[in-house]
């Protein structure tokens, strides 16, 4: 019997630069300072420069990022929002959770925000445009920016799965206002727990973004906005700075993985990603297509090898949203999605044997 290829593992990272991050945690706990201090200083400056803007401000979660950020630009009740239909549930919880109206469409042939069907959707009640750069594939920015500008609708993005993505050199997240950045565990960059980050070049918003991860202030017991606690705190920024050190490696070992399965993965039946022209495509997850998913799945299964889908319920047919007023059949592209992606095996640490065996067994189906 050969062993499982499981669908994402950690640790071999971790144990790849174990004793920096076993270094970065001692200096937290042997610091006695735990909640926003210098290491939250430092990575919010690291991150910053390596997404290419100005400021970062650190925060609890990917869902507090895009929560926080349309809550700064001014989001309220009733304002509606453009999203894409085939995101994580996550991106249109921001938006509810501000009590705004999430306004999905579908998406284009890189599963990013389809320009001509946001120019459809735009009405004088949008407030905020959410491209999400889903899988790590950059969203057509170019055409987005232009339809944002000339209706005079900000823009922020999802960056959840887009860590160092780019779309005509331009770093995604810097499109717009705000970039909201997850660093849940199984991103491409992932701390220990939850976190997550904004980026922009506002120095107004970020300090707005700051008071409101803090309760709403700036100096301690004077409060000038109804908060949060949305703080990074030291012990995931000093982690998070370790791994960032290495992003370039990780990324280029990512890209190595995806080349692999790009070159040998030959079958018609199964429909392969692509990077959208003149785009660095970061792939946080490597999607193929094909006619009855379930089955595919249940191929791979038996062969040892895990996947995942993204996403098996879309949001508009949540359990969550089934009061939003949308139903079955509005979202079609999106509907058929969920049947026909799989995500194959992809972290850091597999190995060509490992690679070789998915490949075999997709090719064979
Ligand atoms: C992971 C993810 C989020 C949420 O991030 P959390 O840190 O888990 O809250 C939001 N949007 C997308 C597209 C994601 O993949």
């Amino acid at each position: 019997m050969t062993t499982k290829i499981p669908f994402n593992v950690l640790k071999p990272e971790y144990e790849r630069h174990r004793a920096e991050y076993i270094a970065a945690a001692t200096r937290v706990l042997d610091s006695g300072w735990y909640v926003l201090g210098t290491e939250v200083e430092a990575f919010e400056r690291e991150f910053a420069r390596m997404a290419g803007a100005s400021f970062c401000v650190g925060l609890n979660s990917g869902l507090d990022a895009l929560s926080l950020a349309l809550r700064a630009i001014g989001i309220s009740s009733g304002d509606e929002v453009i999203v894409q239909a085939n995101t994580y549930i996550a991106t249109v919880l921001a938006i509810t959770g501000n009590s705004a109206k999430p306004i999905l469409v579908e998406p284009d042939e890189f599963y990013g925000l389809d320009p001509k069907r946001l120019k459809a959707a735009i009405s004088s009640r949008t407030k905020a445009i959410l491209p999400v750069h889903l899988y790590g594939c950059p969203c057509e920015m170019g055409e987005i920016a232009e339809i944002a500008a000339e209706r005079g609708v900000p823009i922020v993005e999802d960056c959840a799965q887009s860590h160092g993505a780019a779309y005509s050199g331009k770093m995604c997240g810097t499109f717009g206002k705000i970039g909201c950045y997850s660093f849940f565990p199984t991103k491409n960059l992932g701390a220990f727990g939850d976190a997550g980050a904004i980026v922009t070049d506002d120095a107004e918003l970020a300090k707005r973004v700051k008071m409101l991860r803090n309760y709403g202030s700036e100096r301690k017991y004077y409060n000038e906005m109804q908060g949060v606690n949305s703080r990074l705190d030291e012990m995931q920024a000093a982690l998070l700075r370790v791994k960032l050190s290495h992003i370039d490696e990780a990324l280029a070992e990512r890209e190595k993985i995806v080349k692999f399965y790009l070159s040998n993965i030959k079958n018609d039946r199964v429909k392969l990603p692509q990077a959208r022209p003149n785009c660095r495509h970061v792939y946080h997850l490597f999607v193929v297509e094909t006619d009855h998913g379930e089955a595919f799945r249940k191929h791979l299964e038996e062969r040892g090898i895990g996947t995942q889908i993204h996403y098996p319920i879309p949001p508009h047919l949540s359990k969550a949203y089934s009061e939003i007023g949308y139903k079955r059949g509005d979202f079609p592209i999106t509907e058929r999605m969920a049947q026909r992606m799989t995500s194959l095996p992809l972290f850091l640490g597999i190995s060509e044997e490992q690679m070789r065996r998915v490949v075999d067994a997709v090719n064979e189906w």
